[in-house]
């Protein structure tokens, strides 16, 4: 599904979105097990190489289908210097997440770097915001914003994450307060379907 140019939600990714950015960045990579299906809807967009994959977090959920996707196609995986080390799997998730990743094995990708301080590839800007993990980023390119898990999408509406999948709600408010001086048209969620920014929006946002 088209957003807007340049911009792909892939239709295989529909539990936790993958978005396909500029026919050759990857913003995160969906629920384990996903690879054949996010791999086929790849191809029929015609894409045989990714340069980049850029995780918004370290969840299971955004790291899936990481390791096979860069074994395919050679990406780069980056990710925050905070979250790093539950990718790799060197500190344990904290709370229910840690039940969760002995449930759901995820090989970790190999991680080329952290991202920098004011970050960017091509168009795409990194944004640190955390509170749903320590390291959490969301990413601006032109007008479309990628908030990852900082909020869900629910309904044409904004939702906040429960506090038991959320590392520290206050961080996540002083994150929606960044996210409100960002110019931007479009909020592309992990869960749930992209948005155009509206009223409600900004009112939702306006308390932060
Ligand atoms: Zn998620």
């Amino acid at each position: 599904m088209t957003i807007t140019e340049g911009v792909t939600m892939l239709q295989s990714s529909a539990g936790s979105h993958v978005y396909l950015v500029d026919e050759n960045v990857l913003i995160d990579t969906g629920n384990p097990g996903e690879f054949d299906a996010i791999w086929a809807d790849l191809r029929l967009l015609g894409v045989h190489s990714i340069d980049h994959i850029l995780l918004t977090h370290h969840d299971v959920d955004h790291i899936g289908n990481a390791r096979r996707l860069q074994d395919q196609t050679g990406a780069r995986v980056w990710a925050s210097s905070e979250d790093i080390p539950y990718i790799l799997g060197e500190k344990p998730r904290p709370g229910i997440k840690r039940i969760i990743q002995r449930i759901v094995r995820v090989e970790p990708p190999r991680i080329t770097d952290s991202y920098g301080v004011n970050a960017q590839f091509g168009d795409i800007r990194v944004l640190p915001a955390p509170g749903h993990t320590p390291g959490h980023v969301i990413f601006l390119y032109r007008r479309v914003l990628f908030i990852g898990d900082l909020l869900a999408i629910k309904h044409g509406t904004l939702r906040l994450f429960p506090s038991y999948l959320t590392w520290n709600s206050q961080a996540v408010f002083r994150s929606l307060a960044l996210l409100k001086t960002l110019q931007f048209d479009w909020l592309c969620p992990a869960h749930g379907q992209p948005l155009q920014r509206n009223d409600a929006v900004d009112r939702f946002l306006r308390p932060y």
